[in-house]
């Protein structure tokens, strides 16, 4: 079969190795402005099914669904940036609008916290009026200096939800239930083993009491942040006047949080599960979950129309390739090179001896089926597959997680990729310090429970155990 090399090999240029594949597989390119994305059908369609997937259990929580306008007035964000530290620069900012100077500057969404903190504060009234449950599909801009296809462009998809509760333990509570959500659909969904936590004061969200983060570990070694779940307490409350008559007749400030992901975690796929010979889908996620070939047109292709409507069926998105003017080897590679999870391959031989030939994506493996239980067969292989890509994802963080012994044991390793565990005094001086000369950062605590007594940096007593590593 034609397997030439069509992308850089994963090991020697793994940045250039993930570019490839975004433009084989056409899944994005760039667009005209700097930082700009067209997302090509075959990288929307995996995109609409991670949201489909997402939003069900987004809303099986009692989250709903609203839309909030992309143009938000500078005073808004000013009076945020009064409250919250960190005011960033990242923002686009319309000045003009119909030929005219406008009174008031717009800012195109960054978020739409402050838009939707002011709808909470006349919305809420009263005790019975929460909690409040929201949740936003949209697109944000963030001025990017350093863009990157997917994984950081000054445009992006994403969902926000936002929460207003009665009491800051209930806050607390529903941060960390979209933060089992996030794990739940990263793990069983997209098959990426994702390590959870909560940031450090450092790295945690500008506004937030407390910033919870789920870490996925790519391919070579980076931790990419995947989605962060944030307990706001009543710090957006404060700077929106959002409040309540209580049961008790006194007025009191709601406790909020905020939960996001982005289009990044498709970039956590690509990077989590894809090889040499490009993407590999979990079948949850796939567009087509079997692609059938035909290696002729006639009775293999009439054949091949009969299978993919019994897979259809039974639920299995099935698609027939009838390109007979391309060679049967390249419509093969181009099914590798998009991530398809199982072909069923059908020729004249294989059909005289009453047989096609089934190939699973991820081991590029192929067997003979015999067309009668073919279709069933097909259908054990994507449940095998999204089980078997998840636990390949597991295998390759267990074997890439280190305990650090000493901050030089560190700084020499750190590079080579992976995660280390250490324990941590808590200072902030400590945490600069894990990242000198290596780029490195806390990527999360694990746990009050320290893996060691004494600070890895400063010998002083240990408060907690962290995760550190470079990041995307
Ligand atoms: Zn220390």
């Amino acid at each position: 079969m034609a397997s030439q090399a069509v992308l850089t090999p994963r090991g020697k240029d793994f940045p250039q190795w993930f570019q490839d594949v975004v433009a084989r597989a056409e899944l994005a390119e760039n667009g005209p402005a700097r930082g700009s994305m067209v997302i090509r059908p075959w990288g929307y369609a995996i995109w609409e099914l991670m949201q489909a997937d997402m939003d069900r259990r987004i809303k099986a929580t009692g989250v709903q669904n609203a839309y909030f306008p992309l143009f938000i007035p500078m005073s808004y964000l000013e009076k945020e940036a009064q409250h919250v530290e960190g005011f960033s620069p990242e923002l686009a900012v319309v000045t003009h609008g119909g030929g005219q100077e406008l009174a008031e500057p717009l800012v195109v969404r960054p978020t739409s916290e402050t838009v939707i903190n002011a709808s909470f504060a006349r919305w809420i009234q009263g005790y019975r009026d929460l909690p409040m449950l929201i949740n936003q599909w949209a697109n944000v801009v963030r001025w990017e200096m350093r863009p990157r296809i997917i994984l950081r462009t000054s445009e992006f998809l994403w969902q926000e939800g936002h929460t207003a509760h009665a009491t800051y333990e209930e806050a607390q509570a529903e941060t960390m239930q979209m933060l089992e959500v996030y794990r739940a659909f990263m793990e069983e969904t997209l098959g990426v083993a994702v390590v959870t936590g909560e940031k450090s004061p450092r790295e945690r969200f500008a506004g937030a009491d407390r910033t919870y983060t789920c870490e996925g570990l790519m391919g070579d070694g980076k931790a990419l942040q995947l989605g962060t779940s944030h307990n706001l307490g009543h710090n957006f409350a404060r700077a929106f006047d959002i409040t309540y008559l209580s049961a008790q007749g006194t007025r009191e400030y709601v406790a909020t949080t905020s939960w996001g992901t982005s289009m990044r975690m498709l970039g956590g796929v690509i990077m989590v599960h894809g090889d040499d010979q490009g993407l590999r889908l979990p079948p949850a996620i796939a567009p087509h979950q079997v692609v059938l070939l035909a290696l002729a047109e006639g009775e293999p292709a009439r054949l091949v129309d009969k299978l993919a409507a019994e897979l259809r069926a039974e639920g299995v998105r099935a698609h027939v390739d009838n390109r007979f003017h391309l060679s049967f080897g390249r419509r093969s590679v181009d099914w590798e090179l998009k991530g398809v999870p199982v072909r069923i391959e059908l020729g004249e031989r294989e059909l005289a001896a009453g047989q096609a030939t089934l190939v699973r994506r991820d081991r590029r493996a192929k067997r003979p089926e015999p067309l009668d239980s073919v279709v069933r067969a097909a259908r054990d292989l994507l449940d095998e597959l999204q089980r078997a890509l998840h636990e390949e994802s597991l295998r390759f963080r267990t074997e890439h997680t280190y305990d650090a012994s000493s901050l030089e044991e560190l700084r020499a390793r750190v590079g080579d990729g992976g995660f280390f565990r250490l324990a941590w005094c808590g200072s902030d001086a400590c945490e600069e310090a894990l990242g000198e000369g290596t780029g490195a950062s806390i990527r999360a605590i694990l746990s009050e429970d320290p893996v060691a007594p004494t600070c890895l940096v400063d010998g002083a007593p240990a408060r907690c155990s962290v995760l550190v590593a470079r990041a995307y």
